[in-house]
Protein backbone atom coordinates (compact mmCIF):
# COMPACT_ATOMS: atom_id res chain seq x y z
CA UNK A 1 0.00 0.00 0.00
CA UNK A 2 0.74 3.53 -0.33
CA UNK A 3 1.63 5.39 2.39
CA UNK A 4 0.32 9.26 2.40
CA UNK A 5 0.47 12.21 4.35
CA UNK A 6 -3.57 11.68 5.20
CA UNK A 7 -3.05 7.65 6.11
CA UNK A 8 -5.15 6.73 9.25
CA UNK A 9 -3.73 4.35 12.06
CA UNK A 10 -5.36 1.68 13.79
CA UNK A 11 -4.27 -1.13 15.67
CA UNK A 12 -4.04 -3.98 18.27
CA UNK A 13 -2.79 -3.55 21.96
CA UNK A 14 -1.61 -5.90 23.60
CA UNK A 15 1.55 -7.31 26.41
CA UNK A 16 3.21 -9.20 25.35
CA UNK A 17 3.48 -8.93 21.79
CA UNK A 18 3.36 -12.57 21.09
CA UNK A 19 1.62 -13.73 18.03
CA UNK A 20 -1.23 -11.63 16.92
CA UNK A 21 -3.34 -12.23 13.25
CA UNK A 22 -5.23 -9.21 13.81
CA UNK A 23 -2.78 -7.11 11.68
CA UNK A 24 -3.23 -9.37 8.70
CA UNK A 25 -7.00 -9.58 9.08
CA UNK A 26 -7.44 -5.83 9.45
CA UNK A 27 -5.03 -4.59 6.82
CA UNK A 28 -6.27 -6.98 4.37
CA UNK A 29 -9.95 -5.64 4.79
CA UNK A 30 -8.50 -1.94 4.39
CA UNK A 31 -6.88 -3.14 1.12
CA UNK A 32 -9.86 -4.57 -0.48
CA UNK A 33 -11.92 -1.59 0.68
CA UNK A 34 -9.04 1.05 -0.48
CA UNK A 35 -9.11 2.62 2.90
CA UNK A 36 -6.13 4.66 3.56
CA UNK A 37 -5.13 3.21 6.91
CA UNK A 38 -2.82 1.02 8.76
CA UNK A 39 -3.12 -1.35 11.22
CA UNK A 40 -0.06 -2.12 13.46
CA UNK A 41 0.55 -4.13 16.71
CA UNK A 42 1.36 -2.35 19.83
CA UNK A 43 3.20 -4.30 22.88
CA UNK A 44 1.69 -1.70 25.71
CA UNK A 45 2.44 -1.80 29.49
CA UNK A 46 0.76 1.15 30.25
CA UNK A 47 -2.83 1.64 29.28
CA UNK A 48 -3.33 4.98 30.54
CA UNK A 49 -0.52 6.45 28.31
CA UNK A 50 -1.27 4.41 25.48
CA UNK A 51 -5.13 6.10 25.61
CA UNK A 52 -4.01 9.37 25.72
CA UNK A 53 -1.81 8.31 23.28
CA UNK A 54 -4.30 7.17 21.02
CA UNK A 55 -6.21 10.73 21.31
CA UNK A 56 -3.30 13.26 20.87
CA UNK A 57 -2.15 10.76 17.73
CA UNK A 58 -5.57 10.92 16.24
CA UNK A 59 -5.22 6.89 16.16
CA UNK A 60 -8.70 5.67 14.88
CA UNK A 61 -9.74 2.14 16.50
CA UNK A 62 -7.77 0.16 18.95
CA UNK A 63 -8.27 -3.25 19.20
CA UNK A 64 -7.50 -4.29 23.44
CA UNK A 65 -6.20 -7.42 23.71
CA UNK A 66 -4.55 -9.50 27.10
CA UNK A 67 -4.70 -8.25 29.67
CA UNK A 68 -5.91 -4.90 29.25
CA UNK A 69 -9.69 -5.19 28.36
CA UNK A 70 -10.76 -4.79 31.77
CA UNK A 71 -8.20 -1.78 32.75
CA UNK A 72 -8.81 0.05 29.75
CA UNK A 73 -12.61 1.05 30.70
CA UNK A 74 -10.83 3.77 33.23
CA UNK A 75 -9.62 5.71 30.72
CA UNK A 76 -12.59 6.07 28.47
CA UNK A 77 -15.46 8.85 27.77
CA UNK A 78 -18.14 6.48 26.81
CA UNK A 79 -18.67 2.75 27.14
CA UNK A 80 -21.16 0.60 25.00
CA UNK A 81 -23.74 -0.93 27.48
CA UNK A 82 -23.18 -4.17 26.16
CA UNK A 83 -19.32 -3.52 26.71
CA UNK A 84 -20.58 -2.35 30.41
CA UNK A 85 -22.49 -5.36 31.29
CA UNK A 86 -19.60 -7.62 30.26
CA UNK A 87 -17.22 -5.69 31.99
CA UNK A 88 -14.53 -5.58 29.17
CA UNK A 89 -13.63 -3.88 26.39
CA UNK A 90 -11.79 -5.23 23.51
CA UNK A 91 -12.61 -1.94 21.01
CA UNK A 92 -12.25 1.33 21.55
CA UNK A 93 -13.11 3.89 18.97
CA UNK A 94 -11.79 7.53 18.99
CA UNK A 95 -14.79 9.58 17.57
CA UNK A 96 -13.87 13.20 17.42
CA UNK A 97 -11.21 12.69 20.27
CA UNK A 98 -14.01 11.16 22.16
CA UNK A 99 -13.00 7.08 23.11
CA UNK A 100 -15.61 5.10 22.93
CA UNK A 101 -15.47 1.45 24.23
CA UNK A 102 -16.58 -1.85 22.62
CA UNK A 103 -16.99 -5.16 23.55
CA UNK A 104 -17.41 -6.93 20.02
CA UNK A 105 -16.53 -10.62 20.53
CA UNK A 106 -20.03 -10.32 22.01
CA UNK A 107 -20.78 -9.97 18.02
CA UNK A 108 -18.72 -12.87 17.31
CA UNK A 109 -20.02 -15.26 19.59
CA UNK A 110 -23.60 -14.07 18.63
CA UNK A 111 -23.06 -14.59 14.94
CA UNK A 112 -21.09 -17.70 15.00
CA UNK A 113 -23.95 -19.29 16.82
CA UNK A 114 -26.95 -17.94 14.41
CA UNK A 115 -25.16 -18.95 10.62
CA UNK A 116 -24.53 -22.36 12.14
CA UNK A 117 -28.52 -22.08 13.18
CA UNK A 118 -27.87 -23.13 16.82
CA UNK A 119 -31.11 -22.78 19.09
CA UNK A 120 -30.61 -21.15 21.98
CA UNK A 121 -33.82 -20.16 23.65
CA UNK A 122 -35.13 -22.33 26.16
CA UNK A 123 -32.00 -25.02 25.27
CA UNK A 124 -29.45 -25.87 28.22
CA UNK A 125 -26.00 -24.58 27.31
CA UNK A 126 -23.09 -25.55 29.23
CA UNK A 127 -20.22 -22.74 29.42
CA UNK A 128 -17.07 -24.06 30.34
CA UNK A 129 -14.60 -21.41 31.86
CA UNK A 130 -14.91 -18.16 33.46
CA UNK A 131 -12.43 -15.92 32.65
CA UNK A 132 -12.77 -12.75 30.10
CA UNK A 133 -14.34 -14.23 27.01
CA UNK A 134 -16.77 -16.62 29.18
CA UNK A 135 -18.16 -12.84 30.15
CA UNK A 136 -19.11 -12.18 26.85
CA UNK A 137 -20.29 -16.04 26.15
CA UNK A 138 -22.31 -15.65 28.84
CA UNK A 139 -24.02 -11.98 27.96
CA UNK A 140 -24.96 -13.68 24.46
CA UNK A 141 -26.61 -16.98 25.82
CA UNK A 142 -28.33 -14.99 28.32
CA UNK A 143 -29.78 -12.40 25.79
CA UNK A 144 -30.87 -15.18 23.50
CA UNK A 145 -32.74 -17.00 26.19
CA UNK A 146 -30.68 -19.98 27.11
CA UNK A 147 -30.29 -21.88 30.48
CA UNK A 148 -26.75 -20.95 31.55
CA UNK A 149 -24.87 -23.58 33.50
CA UNK A 150 -20.67 -22.21 33.73
CA UNK A 151 -18.56 -24.89 34.97
CA UNK A 152 -14.59 -23.72 35.47
CA UNK A 153 -11.52 -25.27 37.23
CA UNK A 154 -11.84 -22.67 40.07
CA UNK A 155 -15.51 -23.31 41.06
CA UNK A 156 -15.87 -20.17 42.83
CA UNK A 157 -14.89 -17.97 39.70
CA UNK A 158 -17.89 -19.95 38.02
CA UNK A 159 -19.98 -18.96 40.89
CA UNK A 160 -19.42 -15.60 40.55
CA UNK A 161 -20.32 -15.66 36.53
CA UNK A 162 -23.23 -17.37 37.22
CA UNK A 163 -24.27 -15.36 39.90
CA UNK A 164 -23.76 -12.39 37.48
CA UNK A 165 -25.88 -13.62 34.68
CA UNK A 166 -28.32 -15.76 36.35
CA UNK A 167 -27.37 -19.74 36.08
CA UNK A 168 -25.98 -22.52 37.53
CA UNK A 169 -22.65 -23.58 38.21
CA UNK A 170 -19.85 -25.76 39.49
CA UNK A 171 -16.23 -27.20 38.36
CA UNK A 172 -15.40 -28.83 35.30
CA UNK A 173 -15.71 -32.66 36.37
CA UNK A 174 -19.61 -32.29 36.40
CA UNK A 175 -19.97 -31.87 32.62
CA UNK A 176 -20.72 -35.89 32.00
CA UNK A 177 -23.74 -35.67 34.58
CA UNK A 178 -25.18 -32.47 32.84
CA UNK A 179 -27.56 -33.35 29.15
CA UNK A 180 -26.40 -30.19 27.59
CA UNK A 181 -27.93 -28.78 24.41
CA UNK A 182 -24.85 -26.64 23.41
CA UNK A 183 -21.51 -26.82 25.28
CA UNK A 184 -19.11 -23.43 24.64
CA UNK A 185 -15.25 -24.23 25.34
CA UNK A 186 -14.31 -20.78 26.87
CA UNK A 187 -10.75 -22.31 28.52
CA UNK A 188 -7.72 -22.25 26.83
CA UNK A 189 -7.27 -25.87 27.57
CA UNK A 190 -6.38 -27.68 23.72
CA UNK A 191 -4.60 -24.08 22.75
CA UNK A 192 -1.21 -24.63 21.25
CA UNK A 193 1.19 -25.55 22.25
CA UNK A 194 -0.94 -28.28 24.71
CA UNK A 195 -3.11 -29.57 22.05
CA UNK A 196 -3.40 -33.03 23.36
CA UNK A 197 -5.32 -31.41 26.56
CA UNK A 198 -9.27 -31.29 26.47
CA UNK A 199 -11.43 -29.58 29.52
CA UNK A 200 -13.86 -32.20 29.58
CA UNK A 201 -13.98 -36.22 28.88
CA UNK A 202 -15.40 -38.10 25.93
CA UNK A 203 -17.78 -39.11 28.44
CA UNK A 204 -19.65 -36.05 28.06
CA UNK A 205 -20.15 -35.80 24.81
CA UNK A 206 -23.63 -37.09 23.46
CA UNK A 207 -24.51 -37.24 19.92
CA UNK A 208 -26.82 -34.89 18.41
CA UNK A 209 -24.92 -31.64 21.41
CA UNK A 210 -23.43 -28.54 19.65
CA UNK A 211 -20.13 -28.50 20.48
CA UNK A 212 -18.60 -24.73 20.21
CA UNK A 213 -15.19 -24.19 21.04
CA UNK A 214 -13.81 -21.08 20.99
CA UNK A 215 -9.81 -21.69 21.01
CA UNK A 216 -8.47 -21.18 17.09
CA UNK A 217 -5.45 -22.22 17.27
CA UNK A 218 -5.36 -24.66 16.42
CA UNK A 219 -8.61 -25.26 14.46
CA UNK A 220 -9.63 -28.30 15.22
CA UNK A 221 -8.99 -29.09 18.86
CA UNK A 222 -8.92 -32.43 20.82
CA UNK A 223 -12.29 -31.36 22.01
CA UNK A 224 -13.51 -30.75 18.59
CA UNK A 225 -12.53 -34.35 17.30
CA UNK A 226 -13.92 -36.07 20.19
CA UNK A 227 -17.05 -34.28 19.22
CA UNK A 228 -17.65 -34.87 16.03
CA UNK A 229 -16.41 -38.64 17.00
CA UNK A 230 -19.70 -38.84 19.76
CA UNK A 231 -21.46 -37.56 16.64
CA UNK A 232 -22.09 -33.85 18.21
CA UNK A 233 -22.53 -30.74 15.60
CA UNK A 234 -18.95 -28.77 15.75
CA UNK A 235 -17.97 -25.13 15.43
CA UNK A 236 -14.54 -24.02 15.84
CA UNK A 237 -13.24 -20.56 16.86
CA UNK A 238 -12.67 -19.18 13.70
CA UNK A 239 -15.48 -17.22 12.81
CA UNK A 240 -15.58 -15.55 16.19
CA UNK A 241 -12.25 -14.33 15.53
CA UNK A 242 -12.96 -13.19 12.23
CA UNK A 243 -16.71 -11.49 13.12
CA UNK A 244 -15.05 -9.67 16.13
CA UNK A 245 -12.23 -8.27 14.13
CA UNK A 246 -14.82 -6.95 11.17
CA UNK A 247 -16.73 -5.43 13.54
CA UNK A 248 -14.12 -2.96 15.04
CA UNK A 249 -13.73 -1.96 11.42
CA UNK A 250 -17.19 -1.22 10.80
CA UNK A 251 -17.79 0.44 13.87
CA UNK A 252 -14.90 2.64 13.03
CA UNK A 253 -14.71 2.98 9.02
CA UNK A 254 -18.72 2.92 8.96
CA UNK A 255 -18.88 0.15 6.41
CA UNK A 256 -18.85 -3.59 6.47
CA UNK A 257 -15.86 -5.42 5.91
CA UNK A 258 -15.37 -8.34 3.50
CA UNK A 259 -15.54 -11.30 5.51
CA UNK A 260 -13.94 -13.61 3.51
CA UNK A 261 -10.74 -11.61 2.81
CA UNK A 262 -10.42 -11.55 6.57
CA UNK A 263 -10.58 -15.30 7.24
CA UNK A 264 -8.31 -15.69 3.50
CA UNK A 265 -5.95 -13.44 5.78
CA UNK A 266 -6.25 -15.74 8.72
CA UNK A 267 -5.72 -18.72 6.82
CA UNK A 268 -2.97 -17.57 6.05
CA UNK A 269 -0.97 -16.37 9.04
CA UNK A 270 -2.48 -19.40 10.65
CA UNK A 271 0.29 -21.47 11.77
CA UNK A 272 -1.83 -24.34 13.56
P1 LIG B 1 -8.64 -16.10 30.44
O1 LIG B 1 -9.41 -14.92 30.87
O2 LIG B 1 -7.21 -16.24 30.85
O3 LIG B 1 -9.44 -17.42 31.00
C1 LIG B 1 -8.88 -18.70 30.87
C2 LIG B 1 -9.90 -19.76 31.27
O4 LIG B 1 -9.32 -21.05 31.00
C3 LIG B 1 -10.26 -19.76 32.75
O5 LIG B 1 -11.59 -20.18 32.91
C4 LIG B 1 -9.28 -20.80 33.33
O6 LIG B 1 -9.73 -21.41 34.51
C5 LIG B 1 -9.28 -21.82 32.22
N1 LIG B 1 -8.08 -22.64 32.22
C6 LIG B 1 -6.82 -22.26 31.91
N2 LIG B 1 -5.97 -23.31 32.02
C7 LIG B 1 -6.72 -24.38 32.42
C8 LIG B 1 -6.43 -25.73 32.68
N3 LIG B 1 -5.19 -26.22 32.58
N4 LIG B 1 -7.45 -26.55 33.04
C9 LIG B 1 -8.71 -26.09 33.14
N5 LIG B 1 -9.06 -24.80 32.90
C10 LIG B 1 -8.08 -23.95 32.54
O7 LIG B 1 -8.65 -16.29 28.86
P2 LIG B 1 -9.77 -15.78 27.81
O8 LIG B 1 -9.41 -14.44 27.33
O9 LIG B 1 -11.11 -16.00 28.41
O10 LIG B 1 -9.49 -16.80 26.58
C11 LIG B 1 -9.74 -18.18 26.70
C12 LIG B 1 -9.50 -18.87 25.35
O11 LIG B 1 -10.40 -18.36 24.38
C13 LIG B 1 -8.10 -18.65 24.78
O12 LIG B 1 -7.68 -19.86 24.16
C14 LIG B 1 -8.31 -17.59 23.70
O13 LIG B 1 -7.37 -17.68 22.65
C15 LIG B 1 -9.71 -17.95 23.22
N6 LIG B 1 -10.43 -16.80 22.63
C16 LIG B 1 -10.93 -16.93 21.38
C17 LIG B 1 -11.62 -15.88 20.82
C18 LIG B 1 -12.16 -15.99 19.42
O14 LIG B 1 -12.52 -14.96 18.85
N7 LIG B 1 -12.25 -17.18 18.84
C19 LIG B 1 -11.83 -14.69 21.56
C20 LIG B 1 -11.33 -14.62 22.85
C21 LIG B 1 -10.62 -15.68 23.39
P3 LIG B 1 -9.35 -20.79 35.97
O15 LIG B 1 -10.36 -19.72 36.22
O16 LIG B 1 -9.47 -21.95 36.87
O17 LIG B 1 -7.95 -20.27 35.86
Amino acid sequence: MRITPRTGLCGVILHPAGHTLSPAMHNAAYERMGLDCVYLAFDVIDIKDAMAGMRSLGIRQFSVSVPHKVEVMKYLDEIDPAAKAIGAVNTVINKDGRLIGYNTDVDGVRLSLTENGVEIKGRKVLLLGAGGAARAIAFVIKEMGGELIVLNRTPSKAKALAEEFGGRWGGLREASRIEADVVVNSTSVGMHPKVDETPIGKDSLRPGTVVFDIVYNPLKTRLLMEAEEAGCKTINGMNMLVYQGARQVELWAGVKPPVEVMKEAFLKGYTG
